[in-house]
């Protein structure tokens, strides 16, 4: 199987994932980056998978669905470009012979949903939207940081080799504010260095891992002492009583 970042807009992600005879598309706010894919691959279009309701996510699905025969799947209680197969957390799709999980990941918009697969022979892939960043975590523009905290403890208790296929390349600017966060950690550190070589060649410093989102990403982290006190640093007023992980949201909203 190949997995593949196309860049479209200023820095999202369309990620397509094919196996030389059939392709899957996740979250295409543009048609055009995936034709002239599905072109130089030599691969059909099979489906599409939509995250959320967000333009940038699902721009490009009317055209792809009119230009190819592939099925779209989305998430069931929000506004989609119909039609499409709309899928609750709990529920499968089967696409390229695997068969991806549904998971129910709210916060940052209300229906957003994730996909996981088990990958044979390679390590399972995650679709998380903008849920999960390198780094960070999405907005929350629909949820609450209560639901954005259960979402992302789902999805940081996935394998720890599972490939995280975030919607942006997001990563310099989320590791700068989780070092602010987290000056101390080692591993963070190393892996700013890492992804800072990586854009320094223009090179996508996704897909990430779970096990690396578990040792940088602060807001997979916020429960731990040290991330406390940082966040109590910042004590934006009346957050703090709902806890570390919405103080380190509302920081990192206000962060320069
Ligand atoms: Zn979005
Ligand atoms: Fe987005």
């Amino acid at each position: 199987m190949k997995l593949i970042p196309l860049p479209a807009f200023d820095d999202n992600y369309i990620w397509m994932l094919h196996d030389g005879h059939r392709a899957l598309v996740v979250d295409p706010g543009d048609a055009q980056p995936v034709l002239a894919a599905l072109q130089s691959e030599g691969v059909q279009l099979q489906g599409i998978l939509v995250t959320h309701h967000h333009p940038d996510h699902t721009g490009g699905v009317d055209v792809l669905r009119d230009a190819t025969s592939a099925s779209v799947f989305g998430p069931a209680n929000e506004r989609m470009p119909e039609p499409l197969r709309r899928l609750h957390g709990g529920g499968t799709v089967q696409l390229l012979g695997l068969d991806f999980k549904v998971l129910d990941v709210p916060g940052h918009t209300a229906g957003h949903i994730a996909y996981f697969a088990e990958v044979n022979g390679e390590a399972p892939v995650l679709f998380c939207g903008d849920t999960l960043f390198s780094g960070g975590c999405g907005r929350l523009f629909e949820g609450t940081p209560q639901q954005m905290l259960a979402s992302l403890g789902q999805l940081a208790k996935l394998p720890g080799a599972t490939r995280v296929c975030c919607a942006h390349e997001y990563t310099l600017s989320n590791l700068k504010f989780a070092v602010e966060v987290e000056p101390d950690n080692p591993q963070l550190v190393a892996y700013q260095a890492q992804c800072q070589a990586l854009r320094g060649q223009s090179l996508p410093t996704l897909p990430s891992t779970i096990e690396t989102e578990r040792q940088i990403n602060p807001f997979l982290r916020s429960e731990r002492p040290t991330i406390i006190a940082s966040a109590r640093r910042f004590d934006a007023p009346g957050v703090a009583s709902h806890g570390a992980f919405a103080m380190l949201r509302q920081w990192k909203n206000q962060y320069r």
